[in-house]
């Protein structure tokens, strides 16, 4: 099998040149993906945005409206960093209808990728560091609320905590939370996942992926998910501007098949988005594409 991949052409809204967050990288990924060989047409599944209703089971209609309307207060559209033009809504919808589509393909297929979302400071009713909707809450929602799933496990490892993802399941015991972070990034004031792993700076690949395995295969055993939601940040790479780990990129990909493993040598259906990652738009696309070779590659070797 070939790993279906979950890709809108709209993801890349425009943002004025000026701004920090790199959005180019979504439709240049698809074409890394292309021109590595691990991307075909068609493996590639177009999301439709997320129904509104499904939306709701995570954000209020006040605050989703407002942020489409433009008439978050100043404090909250600082606190988001992103400025709310139609483009960009548009594919904050988008996104958030790809991660769940990601989710329903690896269901039916054992594995699948998102060239988006990860947006995990996404709280019900603010934004924040880039993120305007939880994705991967509304997406276990979703799945929680139509039988699905009766179990889901969130692995976050991209190098800031899954805060507002462990806030919004912090009573719902269908969810685990898991999130390894590096403890001194952003936020400063961390919420409490299931299972949180705060790590050392500049922690570099062997202790990292030490780390993250004397954890994960346990985990996995002892809660049994129907399906794993794993957010692939890149941002623990030592280049990352924002990122304080120290990995390579051998240790990020050594990270993905690990955790790609870790599923499916328990049959437990994974779906990964990309998360975060800062550094000049080339060498960010190539550390986004290792996902997408770990995922070919133990889909080769678990015989998907
Ligand atoms: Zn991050």
């Amino acid at each position: 099998m070939r790993v279906p991949l979950v890709y809108h052409p709209l993801y890349s809204a425009p943002l004025p040149s000026s701004h920090r967050f790199p959005m180019a990288k979504f439709r240049q990924l698809r074409q890394c993906l292309a021109d590595k060989g691990l991307a075909q047409e068609q493996q590639f599944h177009q999301p439709l945005p997320c129904p509104r209703r499904w939306l709701e089971l995570v954000h209020p209609r006040g605050y989703h409206q407002a942020f489409a309307r433009g008439e978050l207060d100043r404090q909250a559209q600082r606190r988001i960093g992103l400025p709310a033009t139609q483009p960009l809504v548009q594919r904050t919808w988008l996104s958030v209808g790809g991660t769940l589509r990601t989710a329903q393909l690896a269901l039916e297929h054992g594995m699948a990728c998102h060239l988006a979302g990860g947006t995990h400071h996404a709280f019900p009713d603010y934004g924040s560091g880039f993120c305007i909707f939880n994705d991967i809450a509304v997406t276990a929602s979703v799945l929680l609320e139509q039988g699905m799933v009766n179990k889901l496990v969130v692995v976050d490892l991209d190098v800031h905590q899954g805060d507002a993802t462990a806030a919004i399941f912090q009573a719902e015991p269908r969810v685990f939370t898991f999130s390894a972070h590096a403890a001194s990034n952003f936020p400063s004031r961390k919420q409490s996942s299931d299972l949180d792993l705060p790590l050392a700076d500049g922690l570099e690949d062997q202790a990292y992926l030490q780390s993250v395995g004397d954890v994960l295969p346990a985990l996995l055993d002892q809660q049994q998910p129907d399906l794993v939601l794993y957010n692939a940040g890149v941002d623990p790479h030592r280049d990352d501007r924002l990122g304080k780990l120290a990995l390579s990129d051998q240790g990020l990909l050594q990270r993905d098949h690990l955790v790609f493993d870790a599923c499916l040598r328990r049959n437990i259906p994974v779906a990964s988005v990309i998360g975060g990652g800062y550094d000049t738009i080339d060498a960010l696309v190539e550390r986004h594409a290792l996902v997408f070779r770990a995922a070919s590659d133990q889909a080769r070797l678990h015989g998907l």
